[in-house]
């Protein structure tokens, strides 16, 4: 992992960014409470592979040292931090694109003919228990592309010499770091 100019100011705009995800996110859940199925048991979503930005690695493992040294990740399949009841055990600490994972999404992008176009998408579990998605607002979805700028920046000044670094989660149990697999 590089190491950042300034880590803790880094680190402390990244606990801001997830606090200001999760106030927008908590009245997005309340607001669609009927729909989402999302909560504990409920980890389909919970890829396995996931790559996150150096900065938000390094969230995890400054708050869960003793998980990372002391325990097994779960079995390849599903993301490494998931418990055997299917629960994050990073929950507080997770990466930004987990916390508004289940609700209505929203994001821009350019057509082939160079329009802006919106797309609309949900995990199949939501779908059903509300409007659908065309008929929400649009301040009733998350819209993808805010949170990720912001990141981005928080990310840049977290490297070195411009050099942004993605990290993945399975990796960063002691076990399954590169240089402990080679010994054992
Ligand atoms: S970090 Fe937690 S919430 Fe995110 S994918 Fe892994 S288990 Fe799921
Ligand atoms: S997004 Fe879908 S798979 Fe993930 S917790 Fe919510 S309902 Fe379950």
């Amino acid at each position: 992992m590089s190491l950042a100019l300034d880590p803790e100011a880094a680190l402390a705009s990244l606990r801001t960014l997830h606090e200001a995800i999760d106030r927008e996110v908590d009245l997005l859940n309340e607001e669609h409470a009927e729909r989402l199925r999302c909560g504990p048991g409920c980890s389909a979503c919970c890829l396995d592979g996931l790559t996150v930005e150096a900065v938000e690695a390094e969230r995890i493992c400054r708050a869960h040292p003793d998980l990372l040294r002391d325990t097994e990740p779960h079995p390849i399949g599903a993301c490494a931090f998931l418990d055997g009841e299917g629960s994050c055990r990073v929950y507080a600490d997770r990466p930004s694109l987990c916390r508004s994972q289940g609700l209505p999404l929203r994001f821009l992008l350019e057509d082939e003919h160079d329009e802006v176009v919106e797309r609309r998408d949900i995990c199949p579990l939501n779908l059903e228990g509300g409007p659908p998605l065309e008929e929400l607002v649009e301040e009733a979805c998350w819209l993808l592309g805010p949170a990720e700028l912001r990141l981005a920046a928080i990310a840049d000044a977290f490297s070195t010499e411009g050099k942004r670094e993605r990290v993945a989660l399975r990796g960063l149990f002691e076990r399954d770091r590169p240089s402990n697999r080679e010994s054992r």
